[in-house]
């Protein structure tokens, strides 16, 4: 009863190995969290913002609403 014990933890302990020589040889690599979003500047201020928050207008980005309204023209 003793033997079938030694055996199967001997199993056991391979199969444990083979699974961390597996995992050894396949590492992790991280991977790149999503981009949320190029960051563009504003056409009026030039302030940095993420894409997604931009407003469009006429081909330009703007920071807000209120830029966007006053154009990318200085003045
Ligand atoms: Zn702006």
């Amino acid at each position: 009863m003793r033997f079938i014990l030694l055996v199967v933890l001997i199993v056991v302990a391979f199969w444990v190995i083979r699974r961390a020589l597996h995992s050894f040889n396949k590492p992790n690599i991280p991977e790149k969290p999503p981009i949320q979003g190029e960051l563009v500047s504003c056409a009026r201020c030039g302030m940095h913002l993420p894409r997604s928050e931009a407003r469009e207008v006429g081909g330009a980005l703007f920071c807000s609403e209120e830029h966007a309204s006053l154009g990318s023209g200085k003045g």
